[in-house]
């Protein structure tokens, strides 16, 4: 049962680990989404503030631009009202320079309204029908007329106050130059003029669709045009690559380090949760311990009866020897020798009593599995001939090692032989204990088989859980201890019912690397 709790939380461990992982990669990815969303909001604000920006200085600069148009008309036309005809020299004086200082003035001209079969007075070659036709559909004094696929206008103002004829100051404007300059940024995007809704360039490809735009009419009140400049979003201008790298290289460091810290948290938990169940595991064996010192108290006294009456009879022996007129120093000498052997080994097993009812500290060194199970027949001889059990051992030929704490390895093999005894108690047939110790590749195998009910079904499935006991005076922590001490040291403990009836209890411990390597590939027994 233990084991297999440890399997679980082993399990849920590797799957807690996982979580986190997600749950961290899920939040870096959440966050880098957010600022890359917040990054792309901030760039297009900005972008859309550059827009409004450009396009305001553009729009006042178009607009000074269009004045001046109206002011080189006023000036022309005042020109041409000097004299009548209009003095054709000095006005080609003036437009010649005019045309010198603004390349977007392509051409300017003079013609007469009131004779239409007229050619133009400064001949520039401008399309006069267009204008005349355009000048009898409009009343206003000054009129744009757009020529048609040349991106141009033609800019048109009536000489008034003029006897005989109808004087028309025409300025030939080329829109790509009226809209040059290089003093905006790359955010500005294609610019459109439109009169009345006509554009009067060709139309830049996406330009209607632009997201980003900045709208303004001209201010002027005799060309009315509108200026339109869109921006179109560059997805590359809105995802900076360079930032987002490093914020995606930022939040995987921030993730690494979440889960270090989060790894050493859960690691400092685990650690505390683990010293908590050994101080249990050391209260429970110590618990177990005091338990069985009561039933060991029989084996005890009887282990001690032996050496006592032992010394006994050798001092009364040492007495008579004594007393004799001869003294007999030889058999004298046997007989101290005999009692201080009887005397030592009963100090032995008082002091293996104590240490089994102290709660030391284990003590980890080379344990020789025959003598100590042989130390455990003894202990509970006296026991089984309570039970009138016999209890079998036959010592391996070679020594079989393993690495452990003495007192501990006794305990186990004392509860299983204790059990054992206790479960023979009410068979008819004589009762029988059969230990066995072998090697089996790298493991000591200790086998303790009964001849006694053997297990139910349920208590297969639960012997090792604590506190399961079919006693009535049980405590249900013989076994849990066993397999506890057992995995302490690298091994394994199994119950399973023997075919010929009976229980039986299989320990499995590591061996010592030596005899590993030694180790008689058959059964050592
Ligand atoms: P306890 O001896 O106090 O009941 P254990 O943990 O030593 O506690 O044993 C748990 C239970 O396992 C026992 O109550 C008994 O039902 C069963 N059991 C142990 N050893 C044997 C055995 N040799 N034969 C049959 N049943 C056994």
């Amino acid at each position: 049962m233990l084991a297999a709790v440890k399997t679980c939380s082993g399990k849920g461990k590797a799957i807690s680990v996982r979580r986190r992982r997600f749950l961290i990669g899920l939040a870096a990815v959440l966050i880098f989404a957010l600022v890359t969303m917040g990054t792309a909001f901030w760039r297009y604000r900005e972008m859309r503030a550059a827009l409004v920006a450009d396009g305001t200085t553009l729009h006042r600069v178009l607009s000074q631009r269009v004045d001046q148009h109206d002011a080189h008309m006023t000036g022309l036309s005042a020109l041409a009202q000097a004299a009548d005809p209009p003095p054709v020299d000095a006005i080609r004086q003036v437009t010649a320079s005019i045309l010198r200082f603004y390349p977007r003035i392509m051409a300017i001209d003079l013609a007469d309204l009131a004779d239409e079969q007229r050619p133009a007075l400064l001949g520039a070659g401008l399309p006069l029908e267009t204008v005349f036709s355009a000048m009898r559909r409009s009343n206003t004094l000054l009129t744009v007329v757009p020529v048609e696929g040349a991106e141009r206008v033609m800019l048109v103002k009536r000489v008034p106050r003029t006897s005989a004829s109808q004087y028309l100051i025409i300025l030939l404007i080329d829109l790509r130059k009226l809209i040059e300059t290089d003093r905006f940024g790359p955010e500005l995007g294609p610019v459109q003029l439109t009169l009345e809704g006509q554009p009067l360039l060709t139309a830049s490809p996406g330009l209607d669709q632009a997201p980003i735009a900045f709208e303004a009419m001209l201010a002027s009140r005799t060309q009315p045009l509108m200026l339109r400049i869109a921006s179109p979003i560059r997805i590359a201008g809105l995802f900076p690559l360079g930032i987002l790298t490093l914020v995606a290289l930022g939040l995987l460091l921030c993730a690494v380090i979440v889960d270090r810290l989060l790894a050493a948290r859960m690691a400092a938990k685990e650690a505390g949760a683990r010293a908590l169940l050994a101080a249990q595991d050391a209260r429970l064996a110590h618990a177990s311990r005091v338990n069985a010192m009561g039933e060991l108290a029989s084996g005890i006294a009887h282990e001690l009866t032996q050496p006592l009456t032992a010394i006994l009879s050798q001092c009364q022996a040492g007495q008579r020897l004594a007393q004799r007129a001869e003294l007999d120093r030889a058999s004298l000498l046997t007989a101290f020798e005999a009692s201080a052997r009887n005397a030592k080994r009963a100090g032995d097993i008082l002091g293996k009593l104590r240490s089994w009812v102290t709660k030391g500290q284990p003590v980890v060194e080379q344990v020789d599995l025959a003598g100590l199970i042989s130390d455990v027949v003894q202990l509970t001889a006296a026991e089984a001939l309570a039970h009138a059990a016999s209890v079998e051992f036959t010592p391996p030929r070679h020594p079989v090692i393993v690495r452990a704490d003495r007192v501990q390895l006794e305990q186990v093999v004392f509860n299983l032989v204790r059990n054992a005894i206790e479960a023979t108690k009410f068979t008819t047939h004589p009762a029988r204990i059969v230990i066995t110790l072998t090697m089996a590749g790298a493991a000591a195998e200790i086998s303790v088989r009964d001849n006694g009910p053997g297990f139910g079904a349920e208590a297969l499935a639960r012997v090792f859980e604590p506190f399961f006991t079919t006693k009535p005076e049980g405590m249900g922590l013989g076994l849990s201890l066993c397999m506890t001490l057992v995995e302490r040291y690298g091994g394994a403990i199994l119950a399973q019912n023997s075919t010929d009836g009976g229980a039986e209890l299989v320990v499995r411990l590591p061996l010592m690397a030596r005899d590993v390597s030694s180790a008689p590939s058959e059964a050592a027994e």
